[in-house]
């Protein structure tokens, strides 16, 4: 049995149920074999042991009390995973569905990605099973107040720096490092993703999505094609999704429909972003409003439909597993020609195999959703420099970091003989560096 295929089986056995954990750790160590067969001194260092466990794991109790009286315990989780190439650094996730194996999982394809930034920064992830729907602003403001009075002990600006994700935006930040700034009297970059008014960056709240725009762009400008006139579907309609299809429609596509998780919006004059932006970011409401105040839209209950629009470019922009094997399976039957990941691990295992048999182009994750990562990586250099640069420089330095990591995996998927796999060359160009650092670092 192979080294790497001794871990992963190890892995699942001291891991017991963590599926979503041992997902990531399945599509990443199984692409790894190429660098750990060219390297043999990783076994003797147990270097896949120690990259795939985590170097600390934080799990706290989250109690508040809601505008009834009512108190609430929820749980709070923050896993630092790796520090090899700089300080952890990994956003929050407020979400029913948070448990340890979605945080691991998480941490883990952080590692990478944030490695593929070119920027100094380590994986962590946290976040809580609190589910910020239908609460008040005050509610909200306890949660986090509650969450920081205990993440604070653990976190600090080369330390650990914590970010938005799923559910967590920028009230939420603000409130966090609100509790954060009081408890420890330091007004420091110990937060990304901060309002423009307390340290934080321009062009991070789009960073995301454009950066996931930037890099198809690049991919697509190589095979002589671009945006322009492109049918493109983005799932979800959060802080991903809204910034990708800002973007992409910039470049000129037709966005034609987008998702919420109860149902999706189709819309074949193009999705009006304005109505869209209203709905969610001001009003938090539902999706299927659009169709009420857009003539010739209309709402399907369920998202799964979505996949089955024909289209040239999806963007997954939601959340993990939101396509598997059929939907892939549809969209290459209907002709797409780009995948895009815009969320984290949006694909199962069986729709990438579909989409990696496919005549497509297929980003994945770690690398296409890099550019948030990066921004706030460039948010920490101008906390630390206490500047600020304008939105022309941060723009400009988040689309040079994606052609430079449309580069490197493109080099380092041919570097080992599988040109034009992301997958293998995102994994591999993430490793790599990593690697280099934990071996230099002897046996900790
Ligand atoms: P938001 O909370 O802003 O938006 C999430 C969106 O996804 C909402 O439209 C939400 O719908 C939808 N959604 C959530 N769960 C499901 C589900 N089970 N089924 C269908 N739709 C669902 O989060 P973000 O936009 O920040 O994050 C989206 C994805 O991008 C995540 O995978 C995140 O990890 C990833 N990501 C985010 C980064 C960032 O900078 N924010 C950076 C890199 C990756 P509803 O409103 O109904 O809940």
């Amino acid at each position: 049995m192979s080294y790497v295929q001794r871990v992963l089986d190890d892995l699942k056995k001291r891991n017991p149920g963590e599926v979503e954990f041992h997902q990531a750790a399945t599509e990443i160590l199984l692409t790894l074999e190429p660098v750990i067969n060219a390297h043999p001194e990783y076994e003797k260092a147990a270097l896949l042991e120690r990259f795939t466990e985590p170097e600390r794991t934080v799990l706290f109790r989250v109690p508040w009390v809601d505008d009834n009286g009512a108190v609430h315990v929820n749980k709070g989780y923050r896993v630092q995973f790796n520090s090899a190439i700089g300080p952890y650094k990994g956003g929050l996730r407020f979400h029913p569905s948070v448990n340890l194996s979605v945080i691991k999982f998480l941490g883990l394809e952080q590692i990478l990605k944030n490695s593929l930034t070119g920027l100094p920064i380590g994986g962590g992830k946290g976040g809580s099973d609190f589910d910020p729907k239908g609460k008040s602003d005050r509610e909200i403001m306890a949660f986090c107040q509650s969450f920081m009075t205990e993440l604070y002990r653990h976190i600090g600006a080369d330390t650990d720096v914590p970010a938005g994700d799923i559910g967590v935006g920028a009230r939420e930040v603000g409130y966090l490092f609100g509790q954060y700034k009081r408890i420890r009297d330091e007004h420091v970059g110990v937060l990304t993703g901060r309002g423009l008014s307390y340290g934080g960056s321009l062009v991070r709240k789009e960073a995301t999505g454009y950066g996931l725009v930037y890099i198809t762009e690049e991919a697509m400008r190589l095979r002589g094609d671009s945006f322009k006139d492109k049918i493109t579907v983005v799932s979800g309609s959060g802080n991903v999704a809204i910034y990708a299809c800002e973007k992409a429609q910039q470049l000129g596509a037709k966005v034609v429909a987008m998702y919420d998780s109860n149902g999706y919006v189709y819309d074949e004059n193009g999705i009006k972003l304005d109505v869209i932006k209203q709905i969610k970011e001001v009003e938090r409401g539902r999706i299927k409003e659009y169709a009420t105040r857009v003539a010739g839209a209309k709402y399907v209950e369920g998202c799964k439909g979505i996949w089955n629009i024909p289209c040239d470019v999806a963007l997954p922009c939601a959340t993990q597993n939101e396509i598997d094997g059929e939907s892939a399976a549809a969209l290459v039957k209907n002709g797409v020609k780009y995948v895009a990941e815009g969320a984290n691990m949006p694909s199962t295992l069986e729709a990438i195999e579909v989409f990696q048999n496919a005549e497509l182009v297929y980003l994945p994750a770690k690398a296409a959703n890099a550019g948030g990562v990066a921004t706030s990586a460039l948010e920490m250099a101008q906390s630390s420099g206490r500047l600020y640069w304008s939105s022309e420089e941060v723009d400009a330095k988040l689309k040079t970091i994606m052609v430079n990591i449309y580069r490197n995996i493109d080099n380092a998927a041919k570097k080992y003989g599988y040109a034009g796999n992301y997958v293998m060359g995102a994994n591999i160009a993430g490793f790599e560096k990593v690697a280099e650092a934990m071996m230099a670092h002897g046996i900790v």
